[in-house]
């Protein structure tokens, strides 16, 4: 099961949490519900960390995460914080663009794959890689299917991404076996009108306790600290109170991205599709696009998402004209720590932390860093583990 390393003492009744992302934010929301009493603790002058939205006259744009990818579950929890709940568009076609936009799996591929679902995948070590693993079954598609839908949602391809990393749970056995333990239990993409900021603030308000914004106070490890900053800040922290926990920590790498939305008149093509996957053979320099109005009606522009940090504009201004779009206002931002790698570092370390004797009592780490990287991983195990401290 996904969980934050460490735990609480459910006697004592505040916990301190450091971070005021969403990982911060869930954590005050549901141990809330609880009955603790939250003293939030946020570094700058805004809540959301990498979620942020704004408002244009073209529309709504977002910095980062554009979506929840939520279960019935999770919309009826979104609905219980007072929050309209906006599915994307349904049917929309999910194009990978290699010259040309072409569907992700033909029926020929497919046809050709078939026979080989019934082989046996290799067995599963700490160590194996995404495109290792599947790379009997899938061959150079792993490069031209595989990792591009994997650099949309981890910003790397299957060679960088462990498969013990990404699916802890994922057993060796046959292929078809193996997809099916895969296939994630019915979700859809939704948003709200005015964009992710919506969720910060709905989670915001039900907080029961004080958050401290702009907040420059020297930290300390009082019982039922949350610590729920990137993992090299996580390790600053600790530094003076578990120092084989901040070694560990410095341990985690992390992906620079960029975003830039485009704000240009509408492009035919991007009509009934939900964005681009760009395979690294394809030249383009983002890992892929996404198609903001097509996707929620209120949203402008389209949105690269792009490695690294330099020539943000430049590149995207050579992938537009690659693609043969229009140039129009670019949006742009970039995070150096954008999202940490899903790698056989981050598995050990985590190992590490988690069995280390030294970790102090009523700690907790908690972030994209450590049970997953999407927002429904993070609301999902937040969940489970505020509903686990229930009052002695
Ligand atoms: C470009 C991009 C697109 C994405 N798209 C999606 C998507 O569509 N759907 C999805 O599910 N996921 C998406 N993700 C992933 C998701 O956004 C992240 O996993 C999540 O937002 C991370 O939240 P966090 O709270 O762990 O970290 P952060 O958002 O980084 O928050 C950390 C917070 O800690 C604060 N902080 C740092 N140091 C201190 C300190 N010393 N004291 C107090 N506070 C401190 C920071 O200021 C910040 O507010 C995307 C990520 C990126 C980068």
């Amino acid at each position: 099961m996904k969980t934050p390393i460490g735990s609480l003492n459910p006697a004592i009744r505040t916990v301190h949490i450091w971070g005021g992302g969403v990982a911060g934010l869930l954590m005050g929301h549901f141990l809330s519900r609880q009955g603790f009493e939250i003293q939030l603790y946020e570094k700058t002058d805004r809540l959301g960390g990498k979620i942020q939205s704004h408002q244009l006259p073209e529309g709504v744009i977002e910095e980062g995460p554009n979506a929840i990818f939520a279960t019935a579950e999770i919309e009826t929890w979104l609905h219980s914080l007072g929050l309209t709940v906006i599915p994307a568009t349904p049917k929309l076609k999910r194009r990978l663009w290699n010259g040309t936009p072409l569907a992700p799996m033909s029926f020929g591929l497919a046809l050709k794959l078939l026979p080989k679902l019934f082989k046996r995948t290799p067995s599963v070590n700490d160590g194996i890689t995404v495109a290792q693993f599947f790379r009997p079954l899938l061959g150079v598609h792993v490069d031209s299917l595989l990792s591009p839908a994997l650099q949309g949602i981890y910003g790397c391809g299957a060679d960088d991404l462990t498969i013990a990393s990404v699916w802890p749970q994922l057993k060796a056995g046959r292929y078809w076996r193996v997809l099916r333990s895969l296939k994630s239990t019915s979700a859809r993409s939704v948003s709200f009108p005015r964009g992710m900021a919506e969720f910060i603030q709905a989670l915001a308000s039900t907080i029961k306790g004080q958050i401290h914004l702009n907040h420059t106070g020297a930290f300390e490890l009082r019982p039922n600290t949350i610590i729920c900053t990137e993992a090299p800040m996580a390790s600053q922290l600790l530094n003076g109170s578990w120092a084989e926990g901040a070694r560990l920590l410095q341990r985690l790498e992390y992906l620079p991205l960029s975003s830039v939305t485009v704000l240009a008149p509408e492009i035919s093509e991007t009509r009934g599709v939900f964005g681009y996957l760009f395979p690294r053979a394809s030249g383009v320099n983002a890992l892929g696009a996404l198609f903001n109005r097509e996707i929620f009606p209120q949203r402008a522009g389209v949105t690269f998402i792009l490695p690294g940090t330099d020539d943000v504009e430049a590149r995207v201004k050579t992938d537009l004209h690659k693609l043969s779009w229009p140039a129009g206002p670019l949006k742009m931002h970039s995070w150096t720590k954008a999202l940490p790698r899903y790698n056989q570092t981050r598995t050990s370390t985590l190992k590490a932390l988690q069995h280390d004797p030294e970790r102090p009592f009523e700690l907790v780490l908690f972030g994209n860093y450590v049970a997953g990287i999407s927002l429904r991983d993070m609301i999902q195990t937040a969940s489970s583990f505020a509903g686990a401290q229930a009052p002695l």
